[in-house]
């Protein structure tokens, strides 16, 4: 009997993160899976995936239940960044408008550990007013989308750590810029916060390993963190690895075992 190779699995990547990065290269060259990774296209020059890949906005819920359809994709796999909140509640309305499988990737967020000095938060504004009347030296590391909070709380001093160069002026009076991509190190950014005398750092509880150095940095060096807890995100399947989504795809198994 002959048996025709069936068509490859349409499966779009919602990425931003590094395990997004890191299944596509999972899934590049097997011929079962054909997938396109979306960018939101904040960071300037996001390092090209082996995959096919698309930059930008979807247009809200309708716009990616167009796509969704306009492209037959089969699967829908969230691995946007925890933080990511709006895009990943789309996803949930979209798939289900579109009856398309979602799965998310969901990484467990970063635990307290016993001497850790943490003030938690829900959000920024709260992590800005928990920073106090006096003045600090704080380490933002939440990237630059919502730095107009602090900007009402010009009495203290900034260290921000940014992909990108700015391109325009910082809405932040006082502020120093470093700029870098992760992954990063514990001993290198204990030594960043000790360079610049950081007295609090503030961060999203983003969980995984690429940004847990400045969690760890702070440890070792006692400072207080204001951690952010994760924003709300609707319902839906989720794992915790590349690996589980892949098997999710059914790519763990032989091509010729698998009837995609
Ligand atoms: P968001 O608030 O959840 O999304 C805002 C809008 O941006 C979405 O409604 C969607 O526009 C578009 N968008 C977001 N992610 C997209 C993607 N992967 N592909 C296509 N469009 C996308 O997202 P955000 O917090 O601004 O994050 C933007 C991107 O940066 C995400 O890809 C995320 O993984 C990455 N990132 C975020 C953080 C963070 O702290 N938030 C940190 C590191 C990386 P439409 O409604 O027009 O579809």
């Amino acid at each position: 009997m002959i048996s025709f190779p069936s068509r490859p699995l349409r499966v779009l990547i919602l990425g931003g993160t590094a395990e997004a990065n890191q299944l596509a290269r999972a899934v590049a060259h097997d011929p079962r899976i054909r997938a396109m990774l979306s960018y939101a296209g904040r960071t300037e020059n996001p390092t090209p995936p082996p995959v096919s890949w698309r930059v930008g906005g979807f247009g809200g819920i309708d716009g990616l239940v167009d796509y969704l359809r306009a492209e037959n994709i089969a699967r829908v796999v969230d691995a946007t960044h925890p933080f990511a909140a709006q895009m990943s509640a789309h996803a949930v309305a979209a798939c289900d408008k579109a009856a398309v499988p979602l799965l998310a990737i969901e990484r467990r967020p970063w635990p307290r550990a016993p001497g850790d000095r943490w003030i938690e938060v829900d959000d920024l504004a709260a992590a800005a007013q928990a920073l106090g009347a006096l003045s600090r030296r704080v380490f933002l590391g939440i990237g630059r989308m919502q730095l107009e909070v602090f900007a009402a709380h010009p009495q203290h001093c900034y260290l921000l750590r940014l992909v990108d160069p700015p391109r325009a002026p910082l809405p932040l009076r006082d502020a120093e810029v470093i700029v870098a991509r992760g992954p990063f190190r514990r001993a290198d950014d204990r030594a960043m916060l000790s360079n610049f005398r950081a007295e609090i750092v503030v961060a999203k509880n983003a969980g995984g390993g690429a940004a847990a150095a400045k969690i760890e940095a702070a440890r070792d060096l006692a400072l207080t963190v204001v951690m952010v807890r994760r924003p709300f995100i609707p319902a839906r399947e989720t794992v915790e690895s590349v690996a589980d989504v892949l098997r999710w795809l059914g790519h763990d198994s032989p091509p010729a075992e698998r009837g995609v």
